[in-house]
């Protein structure tokens, strides 16, 4: 069993496959107009997926700093759990970014 590139998606798929476990387009329709829609299709979801995830961090990173700065500094219960949720907010926002700015190199 090889290893193979689907002609629509370019994900790697074994070469006895008869459609892309990917995108499922199947190796006989690939560069058809309909394989063509189905990548389109995949990306925008994946797009999709990409922007709430984004919106979820920056509304954790938002909830977490207001709780911060209500609790009146990070000594209090409150305040902890607001700079964690902030900072996981932070990281995991710019982890979306990078994640984006590396599969678009590609
Ligand atoms: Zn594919």
């Amino acid at each position: 069993m090889a290893l193979i590139h689907c002609p629509a998606c370019h994900a790697r798929m074994s070469d006895k496959a008869s459609s892309c476990p990917n995108c499922g387009v199947s190796r006989s329709e690939a560069g058809t107009e309909s394989a063509e829609r189905a990548v389109r299709e995949l990306r925008r979801q994946k797009q999709r997926m990409t922007q709430m995830w984004r919106l979820l961090a920056m509304l954790l990173f938002v909830a977490g700093a207001g709780l911060t700065v209500m609790s009146g500094g990070g000594k209090s219960m409150l305040g902890v759990v607001g700079t964690s949720l902030a900072a996981l907010g932070f990281v995991g926002y710019s982890a979306l970014r990078v994640h984006a700015l590396f599969s678009k190199r590609r």
